[in-house]
């Protein structure tokens, strides 16, 4: 392979002497395609194999290599047939064990033979031995001892470690031969400086091949200056590529919605209650946007309960006001209800006109759906990612409205982007999370986003009262419920997710609803969970609202959004089951009255060290921006985004939990970077780090 530049270590792994497609194809499940991913894919672990540790001073559970004379080579016959080779250096004795051995290699190890071995040593039956150990024989062949720490790489099924390490070397001698025209280092040396990173070359071959001394616990925690510069490299190409996207989102002009004084006083008037001073601020920040003819680009973060709904509400209704259409997403079916409901409740007054859309939605329904849309008589859509669908024709969509509850990534967002694009105008785009995302993560995932925060819960509400309990204490919980549905209280019993199986969960949520029946006859309880039809989900929740139904068993259907402010105690069967996020998210259903509430978690025993600390956060904290932090440190990025499987921001080398300090200043780098607008540099590097994402540039 010619070494001219750059593009030439972006060529596919087929370049590579010695690679054909279908070694390529083992790679690509590393997920590396190019040249460069290899130099880019860091070995987990390194062995230390650049000194001979004398017999002596072997012990066991330690890996080591050993030189000596073979004195000995016999098969022995154990439990299990094997080859016992003993060897001896000046300082002892040491046998070598095979299980799995052809007469070829018995004969090899003739006695008086030189030979060098590495493997974990370990009590064997005659003293100190090493089970199969890496081998070489005879004075000529051993060769000199590495002078760098043996790099053991992230393998896969049918690629051995052997043939990663060759391909890598194969790369790494020609980089070593011409790394800047290989890598061009984009970084300026006065920032490296200025945080004390190595440059991209020295971090590199410092990670693939480290001195003996290397500081390997530090490795270990990805606190490496070395690992450091590559993360904080591939940070900051995560940044630009989200500036890239908001700047290509803001070149196309969005109308302009300024406040038309007609109907958001008449909506604020009828409102039940005045905007928090959280509230109004951020409703301030929104509405400056609006006027702008670049598309908003914000993110509102609020923790469960803090009134995003009424935000939307205006959003919405600045839209409409200035004759253009608005559109509300939700991640579920019953939460684009429940905003349905809300909003039909609101807005209908003011004769405004909402529809309704989801995947249910078919046949002449949807299509008068899709007329009245088109046609421009639906002011206001509400419904499921079905929004999203191809036949979806707006007749002036003026703003977008995502309530995400972390289930939407980046490439919904996009799709959705593109949607709107299709008209003469793109839109303002509002995105509201149910529950607070630590700002690492913010500025991660929502970076081509501008930040909003209502840090203020509606006055009045009191905090709710979080107890864990054993599953054991089931019957007292019941009790205790008895009571509470005497005292014409509203209780939720909700059963979690098993096995990720909707069924089983609606089977346990039957299971649960018939004891309770029985533990309590007076009590009219009601079941409700996902494979019910949308009528009857509806039904059931309007009833529960109304009153009509003291104790709700559910599945984790309700999480989001249901709100019934004299629900006062929630039940929650198997907490250890859910993620932090996701159980503050469902004790946000209560406490949204003046009424004292309670969350109690009736776990089943025994616990995992991680849920014991999870389920402590919940009863130590009802604050969803600590609970969040918590979830991060707890869990990683990826559950927490829900993102793990779609790997929207999946990093090969920065961590968003180890790397966190590095992020804030990622992004400083990123904006100077971007503001100096040098292209090359900019597409450089995410074409560098974001070979996949280049979508995120594209739109
Ligand atoms: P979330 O931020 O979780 O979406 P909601 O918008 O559903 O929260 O609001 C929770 C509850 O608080 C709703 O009943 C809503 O009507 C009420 N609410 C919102 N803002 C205020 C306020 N400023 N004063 C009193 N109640 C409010
Ligand atoms: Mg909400």
């Amino acid at each position: 392979m010619p070494l001219s530049a750059d593009e030439n270590f972006s060529q596919p792994l087929t370049k590579l002497k010695g690679v054909g497609p279908s070694l390529a194809e083992k790679f690509g499940r590393l997920h590396i395609h190019r040249c460069i991913d290899l130099l880019f894919h860091l070995p987990h672990r390194y062995e230390d194999r650049t000194r001979i540790t004398p017999i002596a001073h072997l012990f066991p559970h330690h890996p080591a290599v050993i030189q000596g004379k073979i004195i000995s080579c016999e098969v022995a016959l154990g439990r299990k047939r094997s080859l016992l080779c003993r060897i001896k250096d000046n300082s002892g004795i040491i046998g070598l064990r095979f299980y799995y051995f052809t007469t070829a290699q018995k004969n090899q190890f003739a006695p008086g033979k030189d030979i060098r071995c590495y493997g974990e040593v370990r009590q064997g039956s005659t003293g100190l031995e090493i089970y199969h150990p890496e081998y070489e024989l005879g004075e000529n062949s051993i060769q000199a001892l590495p002078q760098t720490l043996t790099p053991i790489y992230p393998a896969t099924e049918g690629l051995t470690q052997q043939r990663i390490t060759k391909v890598v070397a194969q790369v790494l001698t020609q980089f070593k031969q011409n790394a800047t025209l290989i890598l061009p280092d984009y970084l300026p040396t006065k920032i490296c400086q200025q945080y004390q990173l190595p440059s991209l070359k020295d971090a590199l071959l410092y990670l693939h091949e480290p001195p003996p001394d290397a500081k390997l616990d530090q490795i270990a925690e990805k606190q490496h200056p070395c690992q450091q510069r590559l993360a904080f490299e591939e940070l900051i190409s995560h940044s630009l590529s989200l500036l890239n996207l908001r700047q290509q989102l803001r070149h196309h002009p969005a109308p302009p919605l300024c406040d038309q004084v007609s109907v958001t006083p008449k909506f604020l008037q009828q409102l039940a209650f005045t905007l928090t001073g959280a509230q109004q601020r951020v409703w301030r920040e929104i509405s400056q946007d609006l006027t702008q003819e670049a598309p908003m680009l914000r993110l509102v973060q609020g923790d469960v309960g803090s009134g995003k709904t009424v935000i939307a509400a205006l959003a919405a209704l600045r839209a409409i006001e200035n004759g253009y259409q608005a559109a509300i997403m939700a991640p579920t079916e019953i939460l684009a209800e429940q905003h349905f409901i809300t909003f039909s409740d609101w807005l209908e007054p003011l004769n405004i006109k909402l529809s309704w859309l989801s995947g249910k939605t078919k046949g002449k329904a949807r299509q008068q759906a899709l007329e009245n849309l088109k046609s421009g008589d639906t002011q206001l859509l509400i419904g499921t990612h079905a929004l999203f669908q191809d036949d979806v024709i707006f007749s002036k969509l003026g703003i977008i409205i995502i309530d995400e509850q972390h289930r939407f990534g980046v490439h919904q967002r996009l799709t959705l982007k593109q949607k709107s694009e299709s008209g003469a105008l793109s839109c303002h785009q509002l995105v509201m999370t149910a529950t607070p995302i630590p700002r690492s993560l913010a500025m991660c995932a929502y970076g081509e986003l501008d930040n909003s925060i209502i840090d203020e819960l509606p006055p009045g509400r009191t905090p709710v009262k979080t107890i864990v309990l054993p599953d054991s204490r089931r019957e007292e919980v019941i009790e205790r419920i008895r009571q509470a549905c005497t005292n014409k209280k509203q209780i939720y019993w909700v059963c979690t997710l098993i096995e990720e199986s909707e069924q089983l969960q609606c089977q346990a949520a039957e299971k649960s609803a018939e004891e309770l029946m029985l533990a309590i006859p007076n009590a009219n309880i009601a079941l409700i969970h996902g494979r019910l039809n949308s009528q009857d989900k509806a039904n059931i929740m309007a009833r529960f609202k109304a009153g009509e139904v003291d104790l709700l068993v559910a599945t984790t259907v309700i999480e989001v959004g249901v709100n019934v402010p004299n629900a006062s105690l929630m039940v929650i069967e198997n907490p250890e089951r859910l993620g932090l996020a996701q159980l503050h998210q469902l004790r946000g259903r209560v406490g949204r009255g003046a009424i004292e509430s309670f969350c109690l978690l009736l776990y089943h025993p025994p616990l995992s060290a991680q849920s014991k600390a999870r389920l402590k956060v919940m009863r130590e904290s009802n604050d969803g921006f600590v609970v969040a932090e918590e979830d991060l440190a707890l869990r990683g990025p990826g559950e927490l985004l829900g993102t793990r499987q779609t790997g929207d921001i999946a990093f090969r080398i920065a961590d968003l939990q180890c790397h966190v300090d590095l992020i804030e200043h990622a992004q400083l780098v990123a904006n100077t970077l971007h503001a100096k607008a040098d292209e090359s540099v900019i597409d450089a590097l995410i074409k560098r780090w974001l070979p996949q994402g280049e979508q995120y540039a594209q739109v």
